[in-house]
């Protein structure tokens, strides 16, 4: 091992690392409501004391995402996370048995809500990142940093998409993640789109319904038949099959009026496999309407898609992919498990969408995300540490391999 690594890696301290990890903790940014000024200016923060350069991009009010920079120019490795978590709902209140904002540390877990999803990430992904400037490595690869608000608000609109979009991370060539994965290497990612259905009827009085056109029964036969259909894919290894749900309705006028519903809107989601794309679901849920239209001439829908993330896969012959896995088998002594979580759609999309090779790496236990007494295992955010501190050394500074 270079001396570089060794210094590097003899920097990152499980002390460091929970440290950081409660102090994120202890500044909440539940989503809803989504409040995230107080959490993106701590590590705003934090990352100006470790010698970066920091700026705040905001597309909404009240939602800036934090962008850090090391040398600022040329071809650049991104770690990147969201500082926004899951809420602590009223019913979930009672069944925890410590405070979800302190970072309450017991038997080798950190305790607290975003502790695994995803704020002992970001600790992990702070003390590699302030490790290797402190030792001094010369980067020839820029080291940025970017972290995130609105993932856990579904749409990402004002996160990372807007980031991307809006050209801050055009220099990236790679890019890591630590999503909740108990330190599998995650390198497909299923897609994620929502269609929006609108089903127009003919209102009437309920006393005499036959003379008007109820939308919402015509929109039970939409769902069902969407229910039923077989779209066309290939089952991945990885990712299993695609899923349709219906996620959300509404129609009729509310109260008890006694009108035949003339309107009615629905949401179904579609997470696909790589092989699909949306345009071509878009085209399967379409025919399908159009063979209930044959049998029934009165069905009026329109079909929009609103919210479109396509799957990806990332090459494992990638240098994203092969310097994490080179990089987990030196920190872990072994070589790592593939991911075997299936489907959640990933942030990294967007990045994804652009061709950039990227890779999440997480730590456990991942089933714990969102539920009551949220913990991560500490010795996965100090392996977690250590593995992006090497990523970033390999990458930045390809004289360590
Ligand atoms: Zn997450």
């Amino acid at each position: 091992m270079t001396d570089l690594k060794q210094t590097v890696l003899s920097k990152i301290t499980e002390k460091d690392v929970v440290t950081l990890a409660k102090q994120l903790i202890s500044v909440p940014s539940v989503n809803p409501p989504g409040k995230l000024e107080e959490i993106s200016s701590f590590l705003s923060c934090q990352l100006r004391d470790m010698g970066f350069k920091v700026k705040t991009v905001s597309k909404e009010a009240g939602k800036p995402n934090v962008i850090a920079t090391t040398k600022g120019t040329g071809p650049a490795l991104l770690f990147q996370g969201h500082m926004d978590t899951a809420p602590v709902t009223e019913t979930e209140r009672s069944s925890w048995t410590v405070y979800p904002f302190a970072g309450v540390v017991q038997d080798g877990k950190i305790y607290g809500r975003g502790a695994v999803d995803m704020k002992g990430g970001i600790a992990a992904i702070l003390t590699a990142a302030k490790a290797i400037l402190e030792a001094d490595a010369e980067l020839q690869r820029d080291l940025m940093l970017a972290f995130y608000v609105d993932e856990e608000a579904g749409m990402m609109e004002a996160g990372s998409m807007f980031v991307v979009s809006s050209g801050h991370l055009d220099r990236v060539t790679s890019a890591m993640m630590p999503e909740p994965s108990n330190m599998q290497v995650r390198y497909v990612f299923k897609g994620r789109t929502i269609y929006e259905i609108a089903v127009t009827g003919k209102t009437a009085h309920t006393s005499s319904p036959e003379i008007g056109t109820n939308a919402i029964v015509k929109m039970a036969r939409v769902i069902g038949a969407l229910e039923d259909l077989r779209l066309k894919f290939e089952p991945h290894k990885w990712l299993g099959s695609c899923t349709v749900s219906a996620t959300g309705i509404e129609g009729g006028m509310p109260g008890t009026n006694p009108s035949v519903p003339d309107f009615c809107r629905a949401l179904v989601e579609v997470r696909m496999v790589p092989g699909q794309t949306v345009d071509g679901v878009k085209r399967e849920i379409e025919n399908a309407i159009e063979e209930l239209r044959a049998q029934d001439h009165d069905l009026n829908t329109v079909v929009k898609v609103l919210h479109r993330r396509g799957a990806s896969e990332t090459s494992r012959e990638s240098e994203i992919f092969q310097v994490l896995w080179a990089s987990a088998k030196d920190v872990l002594g072994k070589d790592p498990e593939l991911f075997t979580g299936g489907g959640a759609a990933s942030d990294l999309h967007w990045l994804l969408e652009k061709g950039v090779p990227c890779v999440e790496i997480g730590p456990g236990p991942r089933n714990m995300a969102h539920k009551p007494n949220e913990f991560a295992e500490i010795r996965n955010l100090v392996e977690l540490s250590k593995i992006y501190a090497l990523v970033a050394l390999k990458i930045c500074c390809p004289e360590t391999r």
